[in-house]
């Protein structure tokens, strides 16, 4: 078949390539827009990833110059328009799970950053500045960790956790009976916020997750909470979170996900001036670490994003059912 990526980076073309043998892939750096879908004539099927806009009117346009097939190179599908692509008789294909280990350790990293101020460090000591001054972390042996979405990632990071000799509490709407047996207690949305010292989110993005953290659940919080999400930025309220961090009611944020990441994350604006004066707030604070959506970016991950989406494209060239098809 013959597929048009959007949003590439040089690491995309180098996986993809690696792997494919049968497909002719063109790989376009632009996001896929109501402007750039013109790019897409004379192809079959698109390939996309998190912060490509499909919505209705992009597959409006898409149906139009016959694609057939949008192949996502990531779990997560909320920049989808699924009604639009049902009603275009476009099919969608994603990858559910390529590398949880690679999310939830991502997750960890964050975890352990900000609590014991690596990158702190790390700077001070190439100036030369051996001082421990502010650098005080605490142990995370038996501090409690509540987990927010408990599927694949979810249950990686819970069970990483307890190998801190954290104590786990969770919430989903559909606990895991493995994680109940290793330990963990799933309990209330409610009580996971009260009781946690450290909350971490990997629910889906939905219409009931959307806002999930607001200033309603961070005065549940104990004083001091570290918040991480790794997840998708539209779970959190930013704004609130900014006032959580100036009211000390957070003590931490580490985030990998932020609403408004498209058009800033993935590209390298150093030189640019930075429009977005909420990132520009949260950057300011001591105790605020974000990566721009990495969490995905190891090795493992990535082979299998690549191998993934190229079965998915074959079994759909062949008119089978790959099994990961995003259904209304
Ligand atoms: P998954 O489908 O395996 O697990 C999601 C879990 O969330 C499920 O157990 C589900 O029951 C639960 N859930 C759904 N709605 C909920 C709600 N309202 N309240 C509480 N729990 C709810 O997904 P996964 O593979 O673990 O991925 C989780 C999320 O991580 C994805 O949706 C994606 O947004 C994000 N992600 C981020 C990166 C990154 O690079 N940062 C990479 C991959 C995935």
């Amino acid at each position: 078949m013959k597929i048009a990526f959007f949003s590439t980076k040089p690491y995309d073309k180098d996986f993809f390539e690696k792997h494919n043998q049968t497909h002719e892939l063109t790989f376009y750096d632009v996001a896929l827009s109501e402007i750039s879908v013109r790019l897409t004539e004379g192809f079959d099927g698109i390939c996309v990833f998190v912060n490509d806009k499909v919505n209705a009117s992009v597959i409006e346009k898409l149906a139009k110059l016959g694609i057939k097939l949008i192949a996502l190179r990531c779990a997560g599908f909320n920049n989808v328009d699924l009604e639009a692509a049902h009603k275009s008789n476009i099919v969608i294909v994603r990858v559910p799970a390529y590398s949880p280990h690679a999310v939830a350790e991502h997750a960890v990293a964050l975890i352990m950053a900000l609590n014991r101020k690596t990158h702190k460090a790390y700077n001070r000591v190439r100036e030369g500045n051996f001082s421990l001054e502010k650098l005080i972390g605490f142990d995370l042996y038996h501090k409690t960790v509540g987990v927010i979405g408990t599927g694949k990632i979810g249950d990686a990071f819970a069970r990483i956790m307890q190998g801190f000799g954290c104590k786990v509490v969770a919430y989903d709407i559909f606990p895991n009976q493995s994680l109940i047996d290793s330990g963990v207690k799933y309990t209330s949305l409610d009580e996971v916020l009260q009781q946690s010292d450290i909350i971490s989110l990997h629910c889906p993005l939905t219409d009931k997750t959307l806002h999930l953290i607001n200033e309603t659940s961070i005065v549940q919080m104990k004083t001091g909470t570290m918040l991480i999400n790794t997840s998708r930025g539209a779970l959190i309220d930013t704004q609130a979170v900014v006032e959580g961090l100036k009211s000390k009611k957070l003590g931490y944020l580490g985030l990998d996900v932020y609403e408004q990441e498209s058009n800033i994350f993935f590209n390298d604006l150093s030189e640019e001036i930075l429009v977005d004066d909420t990132l520009a707030r949260l950057m300011t604070f001591p105790n605020v670490l974000i990566t721009s959506h990495q969490g995905f970016l190891t090795e493992e991950a990535l082979t299998q994003i690549a191998i993934i989406t190229l079965n998915n494209i074959t079994a759909f060239e062949k008119g089978q059912k790959s099994g990961n098809e995003v259904e209304l």
